[in-house]
């Protein structure tokens, strides 16, 4: 049966990505041996980081003076690495979820940190909108997507200090002003590649302030210097990345993307909007278009293990809940064809009529 993968991440890829990245498996770029046995060094993996940063440059049109990175550690990483390398004295956060709360917990280490808005009061349900950021923050850190709690910021926030913004679960799904940013991170596993490698896109200007002793391994420049080869790299999500970055730019690039990414999320809660059944649980102006959130209404919500059940019999995989925010979501990464969100729909609507 068809699958129709809704997960958080790990996530779903295109097809052209596996593809490709199984055949590299076998044989790596006509060389007669597999991906997974060859020198970073050599010059086929050397063509391969050199393209995938182009290709990151080129989709998000990167200005000069940033430097591409393909980094180990996963986003997780980057909730020190940005404060070991840019917090002097103090940093500004918001916290709008468990991830935006992880890396201020990182930050702390480091120096003062400003957290300007929460939303925990109402389990991350919405995204603070009226705060300011102090003028001696160092920096402005915000999470664009909140894979968990289903909000987004689809916007670079106008802020009088450099952005950085944890971007991991809605990269590529919109155009990004970058020269607002010092430094934006995305783990790889939920827009563009298996686990294992993270993008940092970081502003070569905003390094080199701190006085601290940051080791070689958590400091940007030893990775800038070295073209992100430093030590040996996540080579194959590396390669399966640069495979979705030429699907992305075949396609249309970011704004091609993004259109897909409305058309299918407008569908998902244009369906539970008008349920009886499933309710979102977000205000809607914060709606995430990548990770649906939505439970069921409290006369239905013994019900709910029971949808998951019956979904999974239209070959529909991943949609049951974070644990934090119960009932269902699902993901609508770039990869999800919008069939997809048509057999979900499908499904909500079968289920509600037969109960
Ligand atoms: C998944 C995720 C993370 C954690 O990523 P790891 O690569 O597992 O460390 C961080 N931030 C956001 C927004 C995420 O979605």
């Amino acid at each position: 049966m068809k699958k129709h993968n809704f997960y958080a991440g790990p996530s779903i890829l295109s097809e052209y990505t596996i593809k490709n990245t199984a055949e590299a498996i076998k044989d790596f770029a006509g060389t007669g041996l597999s991906i997974l046995e060859v020198s970073h060094r050599s010059k086929e993996f050397t063509a391969v980081m050199d393209e995938a940063q182009a290709l990151v440059k080129e989709l998000l049109e990167v200005p000069e003076g940033y430097s591409v990175l393909f980094l180990g550690g996963g986003a997780s990483m980057q909730f020190c690495m940005v404060p070991f390398n840019l917090l002097k004295k103090k940093a500004a956060y918001t916290d709008t979820g468990t991830w935006a709360a992880n890396a201020i917990k990182e930050a702390k280490l480091f120096g003062e940190v400003d957290v300007v808005a929460s939303s925990k009061d109402k389990n991350y349900t919405y995204i603070p909108k009226n705060f300011t950021v102090p003028e001696d923050a160092d920096y402005f850190h915000f999470t664009s997507n909140n894979t968990i709690f289903g909000t987004e910021v689809r916007f670079d926030p106008d802020v009088n200090v450099p952005l950085v913004a944890d971007m991991s679960s809605d990269i590529f799904s919109r155009p990004v002003d970058v020269s607002k940013y010092d430094v934006i991170y995305a783990g790889a596993q939920k827009n563009l590649a298996p686990a294992g490698v993270t993008i940092v896109i970081v502003k070569d200007s905003a390094l080199g302030n701190v006085d601290r002793a940051i080791p070689t391994m958590l400091d940007y420049r030893t990775h800038i210097k070295k073209g992100s080869m430093f030590n040996t790299p996540p080579m194959l999500p590396i390669y399966s990345a640069l495979q979705t970055l030429k699907y992305y730019k075949e396609l249309g690039g970011v704004k091609e993307m993004e259109r897909r990414d409305l058309a299918k999320a407008e569908l998902l809660y244009s369906a539970i909007d008008s349920s009886k059944m499933f309710v979102g649980t977000v205000e809607p102006e914060d709606r995430s278009i990548m990770n649906v959130c939505f439970v069921m209404k409290p006369e239905y919500v013994e019900l709910e293990k029971e949808f998951i059940d019956f979904a999974s019999t239209k070959g529909i995989v991943g949609i049951k809940g974070h644990r934090s925010v119960g009932g269902f979501r699902a993901s609508l990464y770039n990869a999800l064809p919008i069939e997809s969100v048509k057999v979900l729909v499908e499904a909500m609507n079968e289920f509600e009529k037969k109960h």
